[in-house]
Order: structure tokens, then sequence, then C-alpha cells
């Protein structure tokens, strides 16, 4: 039973030292309670309260961490049913699936595609996470130089996917040090699989068959002291797989049901055959609540639109999405280049600095703080107003990079320019366009002269 605000607060310190960087013991109580604390981040809790604090301070869905180095990636950890109420935080994972059925061809073609599966959007990187390597054969022999081959080609995490597990043995000794998710433990052969994960702890994916026998396979897992888990309902069709997802997630976040406290995992690489349907399955289980979606295309037209939605679904609602405030140099800019200034809201300069490039005109594109905002709304708000552009102008060091001084601001706040023009003493103040698909013909028609 979680702990509320007040009860977490009667086991602290009580002493305001600040030390978890908030100002008092009570406002690190409420946090601690929403969610939003670690109870790690006050030094001062004693051993008894800890142990009291353990259930209040456990998200409600484990947070599980899945292969290793730079490839390693979380899962679970969320705290809220709908991303208005605070943020959803992992990433859904995305996987594709291999097996030792595929020829070499086959198997070396998905793993590089996979392999190279990464795109840079709106300053994120967003990529494949995984691959599933699906034991069809039943040779352990067979499906350890799968995995041996396969790692040696990828620093990709690994999913090894068995029910037998001597063959799951055999995986392990070729890919155990990876942190690879074993696939899978189900009511048949727990005990096995729990023994084979718990020795080098490593995550490992429980299989119901259907919701109960999901649940009585979880908490038997728990039980063992398996605290790694990933949850798959066994569900292989779309209305039972979303319901599973949907009650999973709600018996996790609303109920505390402990037996659903970790991410989950869907398949819809095994729930049809046609692949655009596969990628239609997979955009729904991301939208609720598939924590890593299997799929059997590696090709950027399925997997580039899916992590196109799991960025717009996984951005922080609370936070705009910034890049650093800086001048930026667009293609290869000289003393001649024409000197741009706009706001650090992301799509904004990735709009801005897509049509520059468009354009051919090598540029300096100046990225004023404005908290993350759009022009208008930054101008609004005070944070793109003449006093803060003059100061960022004079501070950037553009001065030394060009020959001449002028500077084009956006059309949308074309009202600032005569008090910009008093601000920068030696700036002429241009009046870009309004509408960025307008930045390329005016580009092509300045001149510095
Ligand atoms: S660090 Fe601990 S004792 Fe200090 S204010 Fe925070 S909760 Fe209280």
């Amino acid at each position: 039973m979680a702990l509320s605000g007040l009860d977490i607060f009667k086991l602290l310190p009580k002493t305001n030292c600040g030390e978890c960087k908030l100002p008092t013991c009570l406002a690190f109580a409420m946090k601690l309670a929403g969610g939003q604390a670690k109870l790690e981040e006050c030094p001062h809790v004693s051993d008894e309260a800890k142990a009291a604090l353990a259930d209040a301070a456990a998200p409600p869905i484990a947070e599980v961490i899945i292969g290793q180095g730079a490839k390693e990636f979380k899962t679970g950890a969320e705290l809220v049913l709908f991303r208005h109420e605070k943020r959803f935080v992992n990433p859904t994972g995305m996987a594709v699936l291999i097996s030792d059925a595929m020829s070499d061809d086959e198997v070396k073609a998905k793993v590089e595609q996979a392999d190279k599966d990464a795109w840079e959007r709106v300053g994120q990187h967003l990529e494949v996470k995984m691959l599933a390597v699906k034991c069809e054969s039943g040779d352990a022999g067979k499906f350890k130089d799968l995995l041996t081959k396969v790692n040696g080609m990828t620093e990709l995490a690994l999913m090894p996917m068995t029910e037998d597990p001597e063959v799951m043995k055999a995986a392990v000794e070729a890919v155990g040090d990876k942190n690879p998710l074993l696939y899978c433990a189900t009511a048949a052969n727990l005990e096995a699989m729990g023994a084979i994960a718990k020795e080098k702890n490593l995550p490992l994916v429980v299989r119901g068959d259907g919701l109960d026998s999901l649940a009585e396979v979880s908490e038997k897992a728990t039980g063992m002291e398996l605290k790694n888990l990933v949850l798959d309902p066994g569900t292989r069709n779309l209305k039972e797989t979303l319901e599973a997802l949907i009650a999973i997630r709600r018996g996790a976040l609303n109920s505390k049901f402990k037996p659903f406290g970790f991410p989950t995992i869907a398949f819809p690489c095994e729930e049809t055959d046609d692949v655009y349907f596969e990628g239609a399955l997979s955009g729904i289980y991301i939208a609720k609540y598939a924590d890593i979606v299997v799929t059997s295309e590696a090709d950027a037209w399925m997997q580039y639109p899916l992590q196109v939605e799991i960025q717009n679904i996984y951005t922080d609602p609370q936070k705009p999405m910034a890049v650093d405030a800086k001048f930026y140099e667009i293609g290869t800019p000289g003393p001649d280049s024409p000197v741009l200034v706009t706001t650090n809201f992301s799509l904004t300069y990735f709009i801005v600095s897509g049509e520059i490039e468009a354009s051919k005109v090598d540029s300096w594109l100046g990225i004023v703080d404005s908290e993350g905002q759009s022009v208008l709304t930054a101008w609004a708000a005070g944070k793109f107003v003449p006093d803060i552009i003059a100061k960022f102008i004079n501070t950037s060091g553009i001065a030394d990079k060009v020959n001449h001084r002028k500077l084009v601001i956006p059309g949308y706040v074309a009202q600032i320019s005569g008090e910009l023009d008093e601000e920068l003493t030696n700036w002429e103040v241009l009046i870009g366009p309004r509408e960025a698909a307008d930045i390329s013909a005016y580009l092509r028609n300045w001149s510095a002269s």
C-alpha cells in the first residue's frame, strides 16, 4: 500500500537541511509520494525509515535495464496513465525479429538494417533498440551460433527467444554478458528459466495465457526474487492485446497491483502476416501502452513513422523542446554571409535551418534563449525582445566573424525592429520573411553590400 506524503514526512529526519535540493523535508516527502523524487536523494534517512519507505519509494512500475554500453536502454518506470498528467518516462523500445530459420543473407540484411535505423529529429536521436532472436529450430548449438554471430555484428541489445531452458542456457553462454532480455518464462518452465535469469541477474519476460495466468506467473517470479521482469499477456490479436495492455497499466497504477508493476511487451509481428497491418498494430500498441514492440520489419518505411509516434508521445509536455542558444553555422558561412536570428524552440530551429540549407546560401543562424518558445509566444512572454536579442548579439562574438553589420529578424516580430536598432547601434536590423517557406527566396536576394 503506497504511503501518503504525510506518512513519509513522519519518517524523515525533519531537519530541513536542503541537501535533497528541496527547501523542506515536507516538500521532499510530497515529491517522493508523487514519484518525482528518489529516496537516495536524502542522505540522512535511517535504515529503519528506508525499510519502511521502500514501498513508497518504489515506482509503481519497475524500471528494467536491457542491453549494455552505448546501446543499453531503459523501459518501464511509468507513473501516469495519461501524458498530460505529468509525462511518460521511457520511450517504447522498438525491436526487430530474426530467427534461426532465416538464411544467413536474411539475418545479415535484417541486422544491418536494424543497426543503421537511426534518425536525428528535432534534436533527438531515434533508433531501433533491440533484436529479438528466435529459436525456431529447437537446436541449442545452432541457436548459440546465430546469437554469437549476431552479437559480433551489432551492439544492439538482444532478446533470445526460446521456451526450452536448455536452449536458453546455450543462449546465455553466447550473449549472457550483454545483459540480454530472456524470452520467456511461462507457468510450465518458470522454475528453470527463473533460475537461469537469477544466476546472471538478467531481465526476463514472463508470459501468461491471458491476464489471470500472467498475474500468477509474475507473482511466482517475484517470489523467486526476480525483480527485472517484462510482461507478455500472451494475447495475439488486436482486441485482446489492447485490452490486456490497458488493464496491466491500469492495474499497476490505479490498483497498485504488484504482479502488473512491470513494463510490457507486444508482438504485432505474431498477430498478422500483413506487414502493413503489422505497422498499424504497432502504432496502436505504442499509444496504449506497450513498453517494447517487436516487429518483423527493420525497414525505415515501418520504423521511422513509429519512431516519430514514440517521440511525439514521450516528449515531456511540461518542457518545451529547445536547442542550445548560440550561433550555428549553416553550410560554411564566411564574413559576407547573412546573419539571422530566431528563438531556441526546437521546431523553429529545425524549420529555419532546413530552409536556409535549402537556399544553399551559407549563413550564420543565431539562436536566442527564449525558454523553448516559438517566435511570437516568446515575444509576447518578453523572452525574444530587443534587450535580450541585443545582449545575445553583443556577447556572441558574431561581430568578429562578419564584415557587415546586418541582422535579419523574423518577420513576425517586425514591430521590435526600431527598438532593436536603438539597442544595437552598430547594426542595421532587417525584417526577414514571416513564413519560413519564404526564407530561401529571401536569402537568394540578400546582399551584404
Ligand atoms: S535532505 Fe533529507 S533531511 Fe535534508 S531536507 Fe531533504 S529530506 Fe529533509
